[in-house]
This record gives structure tokens, C-alpha cells and sequence, in this order.
């Protein structure tokens, strides 16, 4: 079955140590399962598009690596150009046919040739040919399409890690990821260690081999005892065949061999981990290739022995106990409640291969002004632990054991960057209006208590966005309605009197509770913000009661509602924040009046009912970051379709300017609380479409504000007029970009966070 020998390549390919064992294996393979004569892989170098006879089977070997084909050459250098498959029955007659000398290709007449394309970028091409003039048929070129598109990721892969020669330059490994963050680190990265999965295990050295062997044997001594155990207790429960199972899985972990091999790899320095996953991991695969079926079950046994000898192993620590002094926490999929697991003095850098620039991992990163990249989808992370490392947060880029020149040149980006931060500093106590008057208050996005001091530091005049998730994040449970007061009423009392906007909690989507999992097909179009709240009524009432309670006294407490789609879900939430200020009164607690509501202005159709939404409460908030991922359908945490995440997108202006016209309409100011307030150029917009405040990460403020300092409202208006006709968002962001260079802030573009760089 085609479905089968895809799945068993495919497994074979990855599981392979390198890439020319990876694509040995894949041409193989392939001939095998299409039962032709030859299969071939030509390597594109990127520089000069020359192709490399790479990976052969049915030829002669003696030409691998070194015949070339040049740009556009034969049938080969075809496929490459016109990046479709080209399927002959007799190559021969093909006009474009060259003949490479040596290669032994006179007697094939049948060809097939697909290229092979990560991220619209041709890196080779697949051939497969045969003596008999034939023509492929339908399935055999899908699945030779099929194969080159998986293939297409193992050699993107390689060639990122500088395992492949094609165009793999000088040694600085560079993978490209997206900027999540702005500012450079430089230090060493220390992988994050998820799981108890064979295959996600890091690469480590290890001080002390014989504390290695000793922990090593007493897990393997552990899980015995289970086995045994869980082997008794079934005993005569199970039937027969089940029950062999145990005896199978005491008879591996007697196995002297498999003890051996891991111990030898602990003994050449390796950790235990590292060792066993290995060694486990080589078992499996020998298990998985077996013909007969019933052995290559076996392979799922292996690794979850494997699985269970590495919980034991990964029970004692979960991470180093020292870390370097400048770490680079880099993972699979970092997430927000993973930054706590570094001491923050020593976390200077953060990677993920996976999430995007508007994950709410990076806008914590954001935050902490952390340089981060996120989507580095070809880092290695399983062999980077220890590694040095920079992190280019402005261009989204990430260098393996960078050369000196490499981080003499990132020492000096860095330098340029502090120096045009405390340039800024001047203009702190400054107010925040345009060069003709007009005032634009500038709040900020907070979540975590070391926010506070940054915040205020900036000089921000208020909380325009407190994420209260955060705290709840960083817990093991949900807080106790005491446990929150104390949280809310510390933040409250930072900034009293300034006012504080604190956001109901707002869980679902790419922030999950370790205690309160939520496991969807659809994670953003499911069951987040006030939908969880509204089904779970005694979270959201132990909330706003801790809000309240927070507040009395201090009375600088604005309520604030996320994800709110219709008008139904608003009038439920106020009946809920009504009913717990009428409680705590009768309790008798002295409150002041009922604090300013809001609502957050983040799907579509609240755009559309902005007015009836208005009507209803205090003020509005633009959740721009999710406005812009259902406007456009673009998963904010989706690394594959980043680059369409555009907020300068025509529609997301003309949905910003329909929030604020709506609001005004009703008399209620409008604010927007979302990534892009933080944008120099989106406050030109932003400002003449009317909004009243803007709140922002602390670290865009002085930058945000010199802008808003440097301009005038009218030139503001012009430019938004010139915005609403333009039809794209290259066309939008071009526009900002001229503008912004005219004022004079050439320099911003390049240092702060904004869709104007990352796009
Ligand atoms: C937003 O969606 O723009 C917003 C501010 O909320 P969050 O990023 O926390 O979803
Ligand atoms: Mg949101």
C-alpha cells in the first residue's frame, strides 16, 4: 500500500543521523516502492542554482557530490525551474534531454522528475528512472510528489544546521525564525526538556559519568520492580498473550546489551537521558523496519519502556540546577508559563521553534524586553543544549556557535540599540502630545509584578490592559479569591492613583492553565476569555469580587471583558459584576461606586456592533493582536502563516476606524490595547482615527511617545486619508515607512517591535 511505504520512508528518513544517510535511505527506498531502477536526489545550492547529483541508487556512485548540473540544464535543471514534475516515456526524445557523461544514464528511458520545495524555495529535485520506455502513471507521481514534499523539511533542516554543504556558508548556523522580540542576546542555550519522549531528548554532556551510570541503573531497577508488580497483580486477569507482554519488557530491561550500550555512551561523557534515548531510539527503528507485523508492533512496546524507564529519569530534576550566566532558554514550544522556569537574572534570550510574533509567549517576552524568535521551525533544539548562541530579535535570527566577527557585530547592533534607549529617556516626563497640541495619553500592558517598576519607570499614566491570566498562569491551582486580592491589590496600589484596567480572565486559545487543560480541534474559535468564564460563573465571581475588594479604598479599578462576540454575553457578565458589587456592599465592605466596565473590541462582530457594545458600558478596548487573526483568519500562533498576519491590512484600518467611530457615537472614549498600539507608524493612524488612549508593552512607550511628540495631528489626518484608499498591506506599510523616515525616526524602524519589521 502506497499510504504504508510513505509512512514507513518517512520514518526511516527522519530517524536517520545524517543527511546523506537521510537521503541514502530515501532513494532506496523510493526505487524499491516504485519498484523502478534508479532514484536519484539533485541538491540546489542557493547561491548559484547549480545542482548536485547528491543521493543515487541504480547508477554510477563514483559521480556523487561532484557532477553538476547547471541552472535550466537537461530535464533535471527543468523541473527545478519551472518547479512542477516533469513525467516522460522516453527521456531520450526530449528536446531539453542532455546527456551527463559518466553517470550511466544511457540505457533509462522512462523519467520522472518532481522538485523539492520547503517554503516556496526549490532545495532539489526527486527523480526516479527505468530502462522500459513507460510513462508514470497518476499514483506513481503523487506519491513521488508526496515523498519530495517530506523530504523538502528533513533538507531544509540539514542545510539550516550546516549538515549539507549546498550554500550552508561559513560556519555561523543561521535559522530563520520570526522576530518575537526586539534586542540581541548573545550566550549560551539551554534547551527546555519537555517531555518524556524519546525523540525530544537533548543532546547534553554530563560533569559526572558514574552518578549518571549509578541514577541510570536504579530507574532501570524501578521500572523493573514495576513490571513485576503490575505483572503479579494482572496475573491471571490478562490473557495469555497480554501477559507475555511483561515478561517481554523484564526480558529487555535484563537485556546486557542494551544495558551496555547505554553505559558506554554515559562512560564518553553523555548524559543518561541523552544515552538511553538513544540507544531506545535505535531499538525502535530496528523493530520498525521489520517485515513481519507482528514484530513491528513490537517497536510501540520499545518506546513505551523507553517512555517509562525516561519518567523515572526525569522525575528527579526537571532542569539544570545551575544555569549559564547568560541563557538562551530555547524549546520545541515554548509557552507563557515556561519563562518562569529561569531565574529572570540569567534569562537573557528566548527561542521557540514553533508560535509566532503574536503568541502570548512573545508578548510576555515583549514584556521583559527579552530578545526572543519565535518559528524557528529547523532549529535542531535536541542539539543545541549548551551551545553558544545569538538571538537577533529585530530580524528574527538565530546563530549557532557564531563566529567572533558574527557576535563582534551583534555587540555593536546592541550598543546602537542601548544607546538609542537612553537617548529616549529625556522625553519621560514629558507630556504625550503632538507637536499642534493634541494629547494622546500612553498606558501600559501589564501582567507580572516586575512590569510595575518598568511601567511607571516609563512614565505611563495608567493600565490600559492588566492580563490577570498571567498570575494564574505561573500557578499549580486556580488562586483563592484572598490569594487574588492581595495580587490585584498590589497592582492597584503601584499605580494609585493612576487607574488600572485589570481583564477578566482570559484562558483558551494558546494560554492553557497547567491545572485547567482545555483540548480543542480549534482552540481559537473555541472555548476562551468570557466563554469560560460565563460557563464557570464561581471563577468569574471569586474574580471580580478579588477586583473589587482590591479596589476599595483606592477606587482606580476599571473592569475590563474579554472576547466578547454579541450583546447577549455582555449583558450576562455586567448581571454578574452587578450582583457581586451589590454582595460585597451587603457584606459590608466599603465600596465606592461600580468601577468603569469595558470591552474589549477583538472579533469581527463586535466591530460591527461597536455601538450597541458602547451603549452598554464605559469605554471600549481594541484587542488589535485577535481582531487581526479573525479579520484575516490568521493563527496568531501559527509560525506557517505568519507572514499573512499583517495588522496594516486595509480591512484591520478600516475595522479600527468603524471601533472608533462607534464609540465616539455614543459618547464613550476608545482605546486599543493590542501589539499595534505599540507600532510607530500604526500611531500615526491610530491618532487621527480618533483613539483616545493607547496602551502598550512598557518598552514601546518612549519610542511610541517621541513619535506622537515629533508630529502633528494634521499630518496625521492626511496620511490616515491617504491609508484608507491604499489596497494592500505592503502598500500601507510602505507609506508609514516614508512618512516615519520624513519625521526624522529613520532609527525606530529598525529597533522597534512592529509589523513594519517583522512582516
Ligand atoms: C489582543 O487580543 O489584542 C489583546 C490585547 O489580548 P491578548 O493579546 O491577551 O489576547
Ligand atoms: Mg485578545
Amino acid at each position: 500500500m502506497m499510504l504504508e511505504a510513505l509512512r514507513s520512508i518517512v520514518q526511516a528518513v527522519n530517524a536517520a543521523g545524517n543527511i546523506s544517510e537521510a537521503l541514502e535511505i530515501m532513494v532506496v527506498r523510493v526505487r524499491d516502492a516504485m519498484k523502478t531502477e534508479v532514484c536519484s536526489v539533485y541538491l540546489r545550492n542557493p547561491e548559484t542554482q547549480q545542482l548536485r547529483f547528491s543521493a543515487n541508487v541504480g547508477f554510477n556512485n563514483e559521480l556523487i557530490g561532484k557532477a553538476i548540473i547547471e541552472p535550466g540544464q537537461g530535464l533535471v535543471g527543468l523541473v527545478a525551474r519551472r518547479e512542477e514534475p516533469i513525467n516522460v516515456e522516453d527521456a531520450y526524445t526530449h528536446d531539453k534531454f542532455v546527456y551527463v557523461p559518466g553517470l550511466g544514464e544511457d540505457a533509462y528511458h522512462a523519467f520522472l522528475g518532481v522538485p523539492i520545495i520547503h517554503q516556496r524555495e526549490v532545495l532539489g529535485v526527486l527523480v526516479v528512472q527505468q530502462r522500459e520506455a513507460r510513462r508514470f502513471d497518476e499514483d506513481e507521481e503523487a506519491f513521488l510528489i508526496t515523498m519530495s514534499a517530506q523530504l523538502a523539511g528533513v533538507i531544509a533542516h540539514a542545510r539550516a544546521t550546516g549538515t549539507v554543504t549546498e550554500g550552508a556558508g561559513s560556519g555561523n548556523a543561521r535559522f530563520k525564525g520570526i522576530a518575537g522580540s526586539p534586542g540581541v542576546a548573545i550566550g549560551v542555550a539551554v534547551a527546555k526538556v519537555p517531555t518524556t519522549e524519546l525523540r525530544a531528548m537533548p543532546h547534553r554532556e554530563s560533569a559526572d559519568a558514574a552518578a549518571e551510570r549509578e541514577m541510570f541503573r536504579s530507574c532501570v531497577a524501578a521500572v523493573r520492580d514495576d513490571m513485576r508488580r503490575i505483572g503479579e497483580e494482572l496475573s491471571g486477569q490478562l490473557p495469555p498473550e497480554e501477559h507475555a507482554l511483561f515478561d517481554v519488557y523484564l526480558g529487555m530491561l535484563d537485556d546486557s546489551m542494551l544495558i551496555s550500550e547505554v553505559e558506554a555512551r554515559i562512560a564518553q561523557g553523555e548524559w543518561a537521558e541523552g544515552a538511553f534515548s538513544n540507544v531506545m531510539l535505535a531499538h525502535v527503528q530496528t523493530f520498525e523496519r521489520m517485515e513481519d507485523p507482528y514484530l513491528k508492533e513490537r517497536a510501540v512496546d520499545v518506546r513505551d519502556l523507553g517512555r517509562r524507564v525516561l519518567a523515572y529519569m526525569r522525575s528527579g530534576d526537571e532542569s539544570p540546577v545551575t544555569y549559564p550566566e547568560r541563557a538562551i532558554l530555547v524549546g520545541e514550544e515554548l509557552t507563557a508559563s515556561m519563562l518562569g522556569e529561569i531565574p529572570v537574572e540569567n534569562l537573557v534570550g528566548l527561542v521557540s521553534a514553533s508560535g509566532s510574533g503574536n503568541s502570548h509567549v512573545a508578548i510576555l517576552a515583549r514584556a521583559m524586553g527579552i530578545p526572543t524568535v519565535m518559528g524557528a521551525v529547523d532549529l535542531p533544539v535536541t542539539r543545541v543544549d549548551g551551545r553558544e548562541m545569538i538571538v537577533d530579535g529585530f530580524g528574527g535570527l538565530v546563530y549557532l556557535d557564531p563566529s567572533q566577527g558574527m557576535q563582534a557585530h551583534f555587540e555593536a547592533v546592541s550598543a546602537q540599540e542601548r544607546k538609542i534607549s537612553e537617548g529616549l529617556e529625556t522625553i519621560r516626563d514629558l507630556p504625550s502630545e503632538t507637536l499642534d497640541g493634541h494629547p494622546l495619553p500612553l498606558w501600559v500592558n501589564t501582567g507580572l509584578m516586575a512590569d510595575v517598576a518598568r511601567s511607571l519607570d516609563q512614565g505611563a499614566e495608567g493600565v490600559g490592559l492588566y492580563r490577570t491570566e498571567i498570575p494564574f498562569l505561573l500557578r499549580e491551582r486556580f488562586p483563592s479569591e484572598e490569594e487574588q486580592r492581595v495580587i490585584y491589590r498590589e497592582q492597584l496600589q503601584a499605580f494609585a492613583p493612576l487607574p488600572v484596567t485589570m481583564r477578566t480572565l482570559d484562558v483558551g486559545g494558546d494560554k492553557a492553565l497547567p491545572y485547567f487543560p482545555i483540548s480543542e480541534e480549534n482552540p481559537f474559535l473555541g472555548w476562551r476569555g468570557i466563554r469560560v468564564t460565563l460557563d464557570h460563573p464561581e471563577i468569574f465571581l471569586g474574580q471580580v469580587r478579588a477586583m473589587l475588594k482590591a479596589s476599595a479604598g483606592l477606587d482606580n479599578l476599571r473592569l475590563l471583558l474579554p472576547m466578547i462576540s454579541n450583546v447577549e454575553e455582555l449583558e450576562s457578565a455586567l448581571i454578574l459584576i452587578y450582583r457581586c458589587h451589590d454582595e460585597l456592599i451587603e457584606e459590608g465592605i466599603d465600596l465606592g461606586p461600580l468601577p468603569p466596565i469595558g470591552v474589549m473590541v477583538e472579533v469581527p462582530s463586535a466591530v460591527y456592533q461597536a455601538r450597541q457594545l458602547a451603549r452598554r458600558v464605559d469605554f471600549l478596548s481594541v484587542g488589535s493582536n485577535d481582531l487581526t487573526q479573525y479579520l484575516l483568519a490568521v493563527d496568531r500562533n501559527n509560525s506557517r502563516v505568519a507572514d499573512l498576519y499583517h495588522a496594516y491590512h486595509p480591512s484591520v484600518l478600516q475595522a479600527l476606524q468603524i471601533v472608533a467611530d462607534g464609540a465616539h457615537a455614543e459618547g464613550k472614549p476608545v482605546s486599543i490595547c493590542g501589539e499595534f498600539a505599540g507600532d510607530p507608524g500604526a500611531v500615526l493612524l491610530l491618532m487621527a482615527m480618533g483613539y483616545d488612549m493607547l496602551s502598550m508593552n512598557a518598552n514601546s512607550l518612549l519610542r511610541i511617545k517621541s513619535v506622537i511628540r515629533g508630529v502633528k495631528l494634521t499630518d496625521a489626518q492626511r496620511i490616515l486619508e491617504i491609508a484608507l484608499q491604499l489596497e494592500s498591506s505592503a502598500q500601507v506599510q510602505e507609506l508609514l515607512r516614508g512618512e516615519l523616515a520624513d519625521a526624522g525616526f529613520d532609527n525606530l524602524l529598525r529597533t522597534a517591535y512592529s509589523p513594519l519589521v517583522s512582516a
